[in-house]
C-alpha cells in the first residue's frame, strides 16, 4: 500500500453538476449570444420566477449585486438606518455600506438561528422614539432555515418598513407553502459556486412589484436611458448576468428539487448517526417550514462533548475534510467596530453563542454515502480522543 498517497479531500459544499450545462452552453456559443444578456437570461428570470413562485426576476452578477439593487431600489441613502441579521455572511451588510448606510445588527434566535423577533422589535420601537426607523430590513435565511417570517413581516408592517430577504442559501427552502425570498418586497438568491446550485457566481433579484424590477434591470445595465447614443441621467452598475452563465442556471434550476432532497438526505444521516453523542445539538427546523439544509449544522457543547466546534475543524482538517465554524456574527467583526446591535435578551448573545458552539459540516448533494460515512466516523473519534484526553 502506497501510505504516501493522500486520502480525497471532502470539501463543504462543492458545485454539483447536472450535466445538461454544457448543452445550454454549446446553445450561446452556437448563436453567438456570449454578451451579457441574451434568450438564456430573459428564460433563466422566467423559469427561476415559476419555480419559486413570484412575479419578476432580474439576473445579476452575484447574490451581492441584488441585496445593492434592492436597497438602491428602497431610495437607500446616507445618513438611512438599515437593519440586518448579525449572524450572516459579510456579504448581506456590505450593500448597506456601499449606500452610504448606517448598519444596524440584530441578533438571532434559538429556534431558527434566524433574526430575533424579540430584538427586531425592541430595535424598532427605540427607532421610533428616535424618530430614525429603518429603510429596510435585510432577513437572513441561515443556511436554509426560513427566519420567524410571520413574526418578522408583522413588526415591519406596524412600523412600514420594508423587508428585504436574503435567500441567498435557502433557495428551494419553504415557510408555510411559500419560498424562501418571495415573502418580502424583495428577495435575493446566489449562485455562487457553493451554493445549492451554481452558475460558478450569479445572483436573482425577485419581487411581485413589475416596475421595480424592470429598473433593477436598468441600474444593473449602467442606467442607461432609452436612446440611441449613450445617454446616462442617473448613477448605475454593470451587473448584469451573461447569457452562457444563464444557461448554465437554466440547466441547474431543473434539478433543485433533487438537490434539495439530497442535502436534507444528508443532514438525516448526520443526524442519526450523532444525534445521541453527549454534547451534540443539530440546528432545529421550525414547524411549518422546510429547509433545504444547505449546510448541515449543529452546535457541540464542549463540555460534554469533551471538545470543542474549533477543535473539530481542526481534527477534521488533519484528515482532509473540510468544516467550518458558523458565520462569525457581525456585530463582532472588526469592519462594524462600533456598530448598534441588539441581542435576544437583554444577557443573551444567542449568534455569539452560535459562533462560538457551530460547526457546519459538508453537505455537497455529490457527496456519495461512504464519504459521509468517513466524515461520521473522524467526528466520533475526535470526540471519543476529546474527552479521553480531557482536552
Ligand atoms: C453567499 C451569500 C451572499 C452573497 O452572494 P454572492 O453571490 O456570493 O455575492 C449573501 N448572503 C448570504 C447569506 C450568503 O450566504
Amino acid at each position: 500500500m502506497n501510505t504516501t498517497l493522500q486520502k480525497p479531500a471532502i470539501l463543504l459544499s462543492p458545485p454539483h453538476m447536472s450535466g445538461e450545462e454544457q448543452q445550454y452552453i454549446a446553445e450561446a456559443f452556437a448563436s453567438n449570444w456570449i454578451a451579457p444578456l441574451g434568450p438564456h437570461v430573459d428564460a433563466f428570470e422566467r423559469e427561476f420566477a415559476e419555480t419559486v413562485g413570484i412575479g419578476h426576476a432580474a439576473a445579476v452578477s452575484s447574490g451581492t449585486a441584488a441585496i445593492h439593487l434592492a436597497l438602491r431600489l428602497l431610495g437607500v441613502g446616507p445618513g438611512d438606518r438599515v437593519f440586518c441579521s448579525s449572524l450572516t455572511f459579510v456579504a448581506s451588510a456590505n450593500p448597506i455600506l456601499y449606500q452610504g448606510a448606517e448598519p444596524v445588527f440584530i441578533d438571532a434566535e434559538p429556534d431558527t438561528w434566524g433574526m430575533s423577533p424579540r430584538a427586531l422589535e425592541r430595535a424598532l420601537e427605540e427607532a421610533a422614539r428616535e424618530g430614525r426607523l429603518p429603510k429596510a430590513v435585510i432577513v437572513v435565511h441561515l443556511f436554509g432555515q426560513c427566519a420567524r417570517m410571520d413574526e418578522i413581516l408583522a413588526l415591519c408592517g406596524t412600523y412600514g418598513v420594508p423587508v428585504v430577504e436574503d435567500a441567498a442559501e435557502a433557495l428551494g427552502s419553504t415557510y408555510k407553502g411559500r419560498h424562501a425570498g418571495t415573502m418580502g418586497r424583495f428577495g435575493i438568491y446566489s449562485f455562487n459556486g457553493n451554493k445549492i446550485i451554481t452558475t460558478s457566481g450569479g445572483g436573482m433579484l425577485v419581487s411581485d412589484d413589475g416596475d421595480a424590477i424592470r429598473e433593477a434591470r436598468t441600474l444593473a445595465s449602467q442606467a442607461r436611458d432609452p436612446a440611441v447614443h449613450y445617454e446616462h441621467s442617473r448613477l448605475g452598475y454593470n451587473y448584469r448576468l451573461s447569457n452562457v452563465l444563464a444557461g448554465i442556471g437554466r440547466a441547474q434550476l431543473k434539478v433543485l428539487a433533487e438537490r434539495v432532497e439530497a442535502r436534507r438526505a444528508v443532514f438525516e444521516r448526520y443526524r442519526s448517526a450523532l444525534e445521541g453523542l453527549p454534547g451534540v445539538r443539530f440546528m432545529p427546523e421550525l414547524s411549518g417550514t422546510r429547509s433545504n439544509r444547505w449546510l448541515t449544522a449543529l452546535t457541540i457543547d464542549e463540555r460534554s462533548a469533551g471538545i470543542s466546534a474549533a477543535q473539530l475543524v481542526a481534527w477534521l482538517a488533519e484528515d482532509r475534510i473540510e468544516s467550518r465554524p458558523v458565520w462569525k456574527p457581525l456585530h463582532l467583526q472588526p469592519l462594524f467596530a462600533g456598530t448598534r446591535y441588539y441581542p435576544h435578551g437583554e444577557r443573551e448573545d444567542v449568534s455569539a453563542r452560535l459562533f462560538r458552539t457551530g460547526l457546519c459540516l459538508p453537505s455537497g448533494s455529490a457527496m456519495t454515502p461512504g464519504e459521509q460515512e468517513r466524515v461520521i466516523e473522524r467526528l466520533k473519534a475526535g470526540m471519543k480522543s476529546g474527552a479521553a484526553a480531557g482536552i
